[in-house]
């Protein structure tokens, strides 16, 4: 097998590099985590709970180099102090409600029946997370398949391959046992070859739509219940009576944070006529006062892109666009750090339409277009006019007004005044190409675990 490496995009040298599995491999640590999985199950529900918060605190006193691993791996800044605020409050959450939401739900419990409905591990829950996010995206199953009762078995983006490694030494120090948590390092074909073999109960993907119809192909006759969550195009609608600086702060931080690598990152921003003059110069004061720079340095507060064919990609948008008309309004030399590689200046994008790419795929950059609307109808129009569906971000005074319009977007979550937040409480998921199922809330305990019924009946 030839292994499998990780280009950092600090610099562009090989960070790490891996063997991948062979197949016969791979095969035999799927079947380790089948047979771990009922004594696993069998242990009670506030012993797994316990083990896997110990887990997560043995994560955080890795804190520095956890921090310092992700600049290499992924180039954010090192300021940002890695995933662990939302890291730790999914896992208190999850760990929090697991009782409640995994309890049975009892029907009858008379002289003659007892009838209930029990939820019970789907057994062996196959995680394959991207890099872009890459502890918090893994964790929002990995927590609660743990804790339902399954065994789980992590393939890592190869950009964040390290990742893996780290949760497995947490999860492995705080006592859970080896072949309940694996950590592999899969190449695509092996990978599909598992799934499409039945190895796994539960598949969650998080990565692109063309990742995404892979692993459906693979699981296709199968049966494998499959969660899938996948790009998005998020667009934010600025209503006439919205708090003009809150709406440009958040939308700006939504689009810009990360590198513009968030599946929920603001892509697309639509401003009532009576408000665009003055969004459009308040963002490009936002952005010119952003530092574009390597990690490591304290000032920085744009790292470069994950790869450089990520840049690749938003930079061929940005041009096309511009070609048909788009006007840029930063300008990139305000940015000198910019590589023409991974270090990529971000940019703010007027006179777009959706004829332009830029304003229908998913970029997953440091870049964002606004359009001026004349009303509600427009807007929506607009922020439906996409085949993606995770997150909208509406921003009026008026809560009635952000849930009628709510009910008539089509995505997975309804943001009034916020954006680019994951709430634990509420389920995460999508609609359209941005993927099914849902991860988070006691939902989330849903998705790892199948009903099932109990008619008990005395004679
Ligand atoms: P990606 O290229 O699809 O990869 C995601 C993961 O899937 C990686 O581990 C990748 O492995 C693996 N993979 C991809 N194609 C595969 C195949 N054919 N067979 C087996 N494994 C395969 O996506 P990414 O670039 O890492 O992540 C960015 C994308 O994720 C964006 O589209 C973003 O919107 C989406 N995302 C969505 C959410 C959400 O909640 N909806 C959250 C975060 C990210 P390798 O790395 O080894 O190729």
């Amino acid at each position: 097998m030839t292994p499998i490496q990780l280009i950092s995009p600090v610099d562009g040298s090989v960070y790490a590099e891996r063997l991948p599995m062979t197949l016969d491999a791979a095969r035999s640590m799927a079947a380790a985590a089948r047979a771990a999985q009922k004594p696993w199950a069998a242990r009670p529900l506030a012993e797994r709970i316990a083990l896997v918060r110990k887990g997560i605190a043995n994560l955080n006193a890795m804190k520095d180099r956890v921090v310092e691993e992700l600049a290499w791996q992924m180039g954010r800044p090192t300021r940002f102090g890695g995933e662990f605020g939302g890291v730790n409050a999914r896992t208190d959450y999850m760990a929090d409600i697991a009782e409640q939401a995994l309890a049975l739900v009892m029907i009858e419990d008379s002289a003659a029946f007892r009838r209930y409905i029990a939820r019970e591990a789907l057994g062996v829950v196959f995680i394959v997370a991207p890099w872009n996010y890459p502890y918090l995206t893994t964790i929002n199953t990995l927590i609660p398949a743990l804790i339902a009762g399954n065994t789980v078995v992590l393939k890592h983006a190869s950009q964040t391959m390290l990742v893996g490694e780290r949760l497995a030494e947490a999860f492995h120090a705080a006592g859970i046992p080896a072949d309940v948590f694996q950590n592999v390092v899969l190449d695509h074909p092996t990978t599909e070859a598992l799934i499409a073999g039945r190895a796994f109960n539960f598949v969650n993907f998080t990565g692109s739509v063309r990742g995404g119809q892979a692993i459906e192909r693979a699981a296709a006759g199968t049966f494998t219940p499959l969660g899938l969550e996948l790009g998005g195009k998020d667009p934010g609608y600025v209503r006439a009576d919205a708090n003009l600086d809150a709406a440009v702060d958040t939308l700006m931080d939504g689009a810009m944070f990360n590198a513009g690598q968030c599946c929920c990152g603001i892509e697309r921003i639509y401003v009532h006529e009576s408000l665009y003059d003055a969004f459009v110069e308040k963002s490009v004061a936002w952005v010119n006062a952003l530092t574009l720079g390597n990690p490591f340095d304290a000032a920085s507060t744009l790292g470069p892109m994950a790869n450089k064919r990520f840049a690749d990609v938003v930079r061929a948008q940005t041009a096309e666009a511009i070609a048909m008309g788009a006007r840029p309004l930063i300008d990139p030399k305000a940015f000198p750090a910019d590589d023409g590689g991974a270090y990529l200046a971000p940019q703010i994008l007027v006179n777009v339409s959706h004829a332009m790419r830029v304003m229908t795929e998913e970029s997953f950059g440091p870049v964002v277009g606004i359009m001026k609307v004349r009303d509600d109808a427009e807007a929506l129009r607009l922020m439906n006019d996409s085949p993606y569906g995770l997150t909208a971000s509406i921003w009026t005074q008026d809560y009635d007004t952000a849930a009628a319009l709510g009910a008539q977007v089509e995505t997975g979550t309804v943001y009034m005044n916020r954006a680019d937040y994951l709430d634990p409480a509420l389920c995460w998921t999508g609609c359209k190409d941005t993927g099914r199922g849902g991860s988070l809330s006691f939902l989330g305990y849903h998705s790892v675990t199948r009903p099932k019924s109990y008619h008990l009946k005395k004679v």
